[in-house]
C-alpha cells in the first residue's frame, strides 16, 4: 500500500512502524497509511523557525501576498485531481470538495488582495501616534513585527484544503513559517496540496512543513515566540492548552472548537414567504453538505411554535429527497461520514437528543444507500429531531453531534426568549436570524452577540448572493467564546495579530517614526 510521507527539515520522510491506514469511508477500501513514528520532530521544527522565517521576513507584505497567489494559483490547477481525492479519501460528494478546495484558494487570493493594502513594509503600525508628554516631541506608537517562531496548525478531518489554508494565509503573510499537521483520517488532500506547492517551488524554503499521522511529542518542543492554531474538538483542545510547555513557555494557543450552532426563525417570516424559503434552504444545505461534518453547521432550529408543524413537513418532505450513499456516484447528493469512530459518534449522539425528544426524520438505524454494497461505509441518514417548547434539553443545548443531525427547538416568537434558548449552547461560531421585522432582528442580534463570533442576518434582500451561514468568509472573523474554543481567525489583517508582536515604541516622535513608516524598496535586501 502507498505511504504518504510528512515533508520536514527540508525533506520527504516517512515513520516507522504500522502507523494508521487511510480509507475510503463509503466502501472501507484500505488506500494509504501513514506513521510519524521515529521522526524528529524537534528538528523539524526548528529548521521551520531558522531557514523559513529569515526567508519571509525579509520579503515585504505585498512580496509575501503575490506567494498567497501563487498558492492559490497552484492549488487551483490541481482542482480536478483534489476534488476526486476528496470523494475517495473524504466521503465528500463532488460539490463538498468543491466547497472545501474553492474555499482554500479563494482564502488565499483575498489573502493576496489584502498583502497588496499592506504594501511594501514588513511590519504594521497599528494606530494613530500619541502625544505623550507637555510637547509633540515625547511620542508614542505601536507597531506589530513578525514573531520569530513557526507557526505549527493542526487541522480537523472535514475541510482538509480550506483549513490548510485559511491557516498558512494569515501566518505566511504575517512572516510567520508553517508546520501543518492535517487531520490523518482525511489527510490525503492535504498531502497532494502541500507535495504540489514544495514541486512548484512557490514558497521560500522552509516557510511550509507537513507532518503527517500523530503529532506525538510535536508539541513539547514548542518554544515562546511559536503560535499554535488549533481546530478540532474541545478535549483535544483542552489538552493542548494544558500542556506544560505550553504554559511554561506563554505560547499563543488559538484554538476552534464545537459549536451548537442556531438558525432562528422569525415570527414575521410566513409560510411560502422570500425569507422561510432562504431559511430553509440554509437549514437543508447545512445538514446534508459534507453529511453536516461542518463546524458552522445549523444544529439547532428555531422555530415559532405557531407555525412548527408546518415547518417541520417541509422539512422532513425535503430531507426525503436526499439520495444518501457512494459519493462516486453522480445521483448521491449526501456521502458517509468520515471514520467508523464519526460513524459510532454521530449515532450515539442521536440516541442521546432522541431520549429528550423525538425523531422526526432518519434516526440511527441503517440507511438506504445508493451505489455501495450493502453493510459497507459509514453512512447515516439526515435526522431532524425536535424537542418540546420550553425543555431544558440539556443534550441538545449541550452535545455537538458531528453529522447530518439538526434538532426543531419551538420557541413562543419573542427575540428575547430565542436569544436566552440559543445561549444555553455556552457560545457558538455562528447563529442565524431570518426575518425582515428590524425590531425583532435587533433585539435577537444584540443578545445572541455576547455567545458569538458571527451572526448571519437572513434576509430575502442577500438571498441570491449569500453563501448562508456555514460559510466561513475571510473577510469576517471566524471562532466564538466558550464551547467555540475562544479563538479568533481571519476577520481580514485582523487574523495578522496572532502572528505578531505588538510593541509599542516610546520616545522621540522623529525617531520613532523613521522606524514606524519605514518601507523597503521592492526587490532590495532587508
Ligand atoms: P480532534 O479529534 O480534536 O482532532 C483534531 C486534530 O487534532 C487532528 O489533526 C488530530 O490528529 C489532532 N490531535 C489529536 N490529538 C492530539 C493531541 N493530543 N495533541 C495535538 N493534536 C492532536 O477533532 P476532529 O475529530 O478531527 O474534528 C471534529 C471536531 O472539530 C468537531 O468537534 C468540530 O466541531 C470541530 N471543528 C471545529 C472547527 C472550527 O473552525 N471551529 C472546524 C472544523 C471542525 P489525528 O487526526 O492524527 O488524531
Amino acid at each position: 500500500m502507498n505511504s504518504l510521507r510528512s515533508y520536514l527539515a527540508g525533506r520527504w520522510a516517512t515513520g516507522s512502524g504500522d502507523g494508521e491506514t487511510l480509507v475510503n469511508p463509503a466502501t472501507e477500501e484500505a488506500l494509504a497509511r501513514v506513521s510519524s513514528e521515529g521522526l524528529d520532530l524537534g528538528a523539524a521544527l526548528e529548521w521551520t523557525r531558522r531557514t523559513g522565517g529569515p526567508a519571509l521576513r525579509a520579503l515585504t507584505f505585498a512580496e509575501r501576498g503575490a506567494l498567497l497567489k501563487a498558492m492559490s494559483d497552484a492549488i487551483q490547477a490541481q482542482r480536478d485531481e483534489l476534488i476526486q481525492l476528496a470523494v475517495t479519501n473524504g466521503g465528500n460528494t463532488r460539490s463538498d470538495a468543491k466547497f472545501d478546495i474553492d474555499g482554500a484558494t479563494y482564502t488565499l487570493s483575498t489573502y493576496a488582495e489584502i498583502a497588496k493594502g499592506l504594501g511594501d513594509t514588513r511590519w504594521l503600525v497599528d494606530g494613530e501616534g500619541v502625544t505623550l508628554g507637555r510637547s509633540p516631541r515625547f511620542h508614542g506608537q505601536h507597531i506589530s513585527v513578525s514573531r520569530e517562531g513557526a507557526a505549527v496548525h493542526i487541522n480537523a478531518f472535514n475541510f482538509p484544503a480550506w483549513g490548510f489554508a485559511e491557516k498558512a494565509a494569515v501566518a505566511l503573510l504575517a512572516g510567520v513559517p508553517v508546520l501543518s499537521k492535517p487531520a490523518t483520517s482525511s489527510s490525503m488532500v492535504a498531502h497532494r496540496i502541500v507535495e504540489v506547492l514544495l514541486e512548484k517551488k512557490v514558497l521560500p524554503e522552509g516557510s511550509l512543513s507537513l507532518l503527517l499521522g500523530s503529532p506525538r511529542g510535536l508539541l513539547e518542543h514548542l518554544a515562546p515566540q511559536d503560535v499554535v492554531a488549533f481546530t478540532g474538538s474541545g478535549d483535544t483542545a483542552f489538552k493542548i492548552r494544558s500542556l506544560p510547555q505550553v504554559i511554561r513557555n506563554s505560547v499563543r494557543v488559538n484554538v476552534e472548537a464545537d459549536s451548537l450552532n442556531a438558525a432562528v426563525l422569525g415570527p414575521d417570516a410566513e409560510p411560502a414567504s422570500e425569507t422561510w424559503e432562504f431559511f430553509l434552504k440554509d437549514v437543508l444545505r447545512d445538514m446534508t453538505q459534507k453529511a453536516g461534518q461542518k463546524c458552522t453547521a445549523i444544529r439547532r432550529v428555531l422555530v415559532p411554535a405557531a407555525v412548527l408543524e408546518r415547518a417541520r413537513e417541509e422539512m422532513v418532505e425535503r430531507l426525503r429527497g436526499v439520495t444518501v450513499g457512494n459519493p462516486a456516484h453522480e445521483s448521491v447528493r449526501m456521502g458517509p461520514v468520515a471514520t467508523k469512530a464519526q460513524f459510532d459518534d454521530v449515532r450515539h449522539g442521536i440516541g442521546e437528543l432522541a431520549a429528550e425528544g423525538r425523531i422526526a426524520f432518519g434516526g440511527a438505524s441503517d440507511v438506504r444507500t445508493t451505489g455501495v454494497e450493502a453493510g459497507r461505509g459509514y453512512f447515516v441518514s439526515p435526522t431532524l429531531l425536535e424537542v418540546e417548547a420550553g425543555a431544558a434539553a440539556p443534550r441538545v443545548h449541550g452535545r455537538e453531534v458531528f453529522g447530518p443531525v439538526a434538532t426543531v427547538v419551538p420557541y413562543s416568537g419573542r427575540a428575547e426568549e430565542a436569544a436566552e434558548v440559543v445561549a444555553r449552547g455556552s457560545g457558538g461560531l455562528v447563529s442565524s436570524v431570518y426575518s425582515e421585522d428590524a425590531a425583532f432582528v435587533e433585539t435577537a442580534v444584540l443578545g445572541l452577540a455576547p455567545y458569538h463570533g458571527r451572526i448571519f442576518l437572513g434576509s430575502p434582500k442577500i438571498a441570491e448572493q449569500s453563501p448562508g451561514p456555514g460559510t466561513v468568509l475571510p473577510q469576517l472573523v471566524h471562532g466564538g467564546p466558550g464551547r467555540a474554543g475562544g479563538g479568533e481567525e481571519l476577520g481580514g489583517p485582523r487574523g495578522l495579530g496572532f502572528y505578531m508582536q505588538r510593541v509599542a515604541l516610546e520616545g522621540s516622535r522623529p525617531m520613532i517614526e523613521r522606524i514606524a513608516l519605514k518601507r523597503k524598496p521592492a526587490g532590495e535586501p532587508a
